[in-house]
């Protein structure tokens, strides 16, 4: 979406290329508008102080490292927080999805003033959550000046990230988001998918919440990813991103229907995981089928595969399968859902 202010420039622009008499039409009968090509998906990076001082003071909370004296209130209050969400990483989204945009702590600060006052975690048990991120939020902006000299480095680290994937993912971003649509039965849904860049972050590492407009918003942390791991991780959190943006429309869709058709509905752990196993093995194809022939996907090298068991090898076997053309898309779903159990009655 542009600024009003840019796409009143554009429609200036466009205004100033036709021919007089048209211009004229245009200017007694309303606001000139040219037809709009949709932009194709793609991801847009975004690098900001206080989403790095916030998931570096998550990082510190989650770890045994003392951190430095003026961030040890923030990182005890985000420890707080972190027990009353049950230790549930996905539940941190109720006050993350609210980061984009921020640029300084007092920007997190007037954001969570819309924070949800409680939420339900999934075992169905109330955690409260705007007065602890409240908390955390006053902490973050008194810590913020102590933080300046870490950002610096913090900055080079994703702005390095960000080259990186502009000097090698850049020149074939649109090939590598095409086939991941096509692959994954996606109509492109035209977004600019935003991914921000941190230097550390908790457990997982990346996470995709939703904004406040509801759209995935990614948050991916660039220090332990050598090589083209960072590649197949933005893509696999844009990946989630575009899961919400296609509704279901899409190979994922597909899954879940079948899997739920054959007793594992949204309940059940595989009706989760399977869709999931699916995007890791797509994200690792798309990288090596058009950026890295030698890469290594995320689910080998960080032991993800062998931690989802049987079901994960099921989704790889039929799914290249599929994407070297021995099955259709429907044949291959089949083939991940009949591998499995029955589910119990
Ligand atoms: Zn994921």
């Amino acid at each position: 979406m542009r600024k009003p202010a840019e796409r009143a420039a554009i429609g200036r622009m466009l205004l100033a290329l036709v021919p007089p008499a048209l211009a004229l039409l245009c200017a007694t009968s309303g606001p000139f508008r040219a037809p709009q090509e949709k932009a194709p998906t793609r991801i847009e990076f975004h690098e900001s102080e206080a989403v790095d001082l916030w998931f570096h003071v998550r990082a510190v909370a989650g770890s045994r490292a003392t951190p430095i004296e003026a961030l040890a209130p923030a990182v005890e209050a985000a420890q707080e927080l972190h027990r009353a969400l049950a230790r549930d990483a996905l539940a941190w989204g109720a006050v993350e999805g609210l980061l984009p945009g921020a640029e300084r702590a007092s920007d997190i600060v007037a954001a969570f003033v819309r924070a949800p006052e409680s939420i339900e975690l999934p075992g169905g048990a109330k955690a409260p959550v705007r007065a602890g991120a409240q908390k955390l939020a006053a902490a973050l902006a008194q810590a913020e000046p102590a933080f300046a000299e870490t950002w610096k480095e913090h900055a080079l680290r994703t702005r390095a990230a960000r080259e990186r994937w502009q000097a090698t993912v850049g020149p074939k971003e649109r090939e590598l988001i095409a086939f991941h649509l096509a692959s994954l039965g996606m109509r492109d849904p035209n977004l600019a998918i935003p991914v921000y860049l941190v230097a550390d972050a908790s457990w997982p590492g990346a996470v995709t919440h939703l904004d406040e407009a509801g759209r995935g918003v990614c948050f991916v942390a660039v220090d332990t990813e050598p090589g083209s791991l960072l590649f197949e991780t933005v893509l696999h959190e844009a990946t989630h991103a575009l899961d919400v943006a296609t509704n279901d429309d899409s190979a994922l869709g597909a899954l879940r229907k079948k899997l739920e058709a054959a007793g594992h509905g949204p309940r059940d752990k595989l009706y989760h995981d399977l869709p999931h196993a699916l995007m890791f093995v797509q994200a690792a194809e798309s990288v090596r089928r058009v950026i890295d022939p030698a890469h290594v996907d995320y689910g080998e090298s960080e032991k993800v595969y062998e931690r989802m068991g049987a079901s994960a090898e099921a989704v790889r076997g039929f799914w290249h399968d599929h994407l070297d053309g021995h099955l259709t898309l429907d044949q291959a779903l089949d083939g991940i859902v009949a591998s499995l159990e029955p589910a119990p009655k």
